[in-house]
């Protein structure tokens, strides 16, 4: 499959892991809209948010508490951070195999744009 987070999770293409275990991995987005801004995502393929399944609560929740593990260990936890996860097109989804989003260093902003 040419997906390139399945190739990330695969590790066919080199990223450095900010976190891994059997489900999930996270490490930093190529393009950062902040002065912090890691992605984690299912190693399973799932391409949007609309094909999770109730059979993949655990797994989400997963998805969650990764993101909060990550933000402790870059020490962003007290200062705060934002967690996005964008579905189709107007979410702005580019990559269609799901990831969250941490964003954190700075203010944002509310609405987002
Ligand atoms: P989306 O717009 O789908 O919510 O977010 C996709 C994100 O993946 C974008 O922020 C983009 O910069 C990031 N991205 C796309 N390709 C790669 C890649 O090959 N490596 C990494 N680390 N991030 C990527
Ligand atoms: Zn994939």
């Amino acid at each position: 499959m040419e997906c390139i987070f399945c190739k990330i999770a695969r590790a066919e293409i080199k990223t450095e892991l900010l976190y891994e275990d059997d489900d999930v991995i996270a490490f930093r987005d190529l393009h950062p809209q902040a002065p912090l801004h890691v992605l984690c995502i299912p190693r399973q393929h799932i391409s949007t948010l609309n094909d999770l399944s109730p059979q993949q609560t655990a797994l989400a929740g997963k998805l969650l508490l990764t993101a909060q593990r990550v933000a402790k260990n870059l020490a962003v936890e007290e200062s705060g951070y934002r967690l996005v996860m964008n579905c189709n097109g107007h979410g702005g989804q580019t990559v269609f195999h799901i990831h969250l989003h941490l964003l954190a260093g700075r203010q944002m902003s509310w609405p987002p744009g």
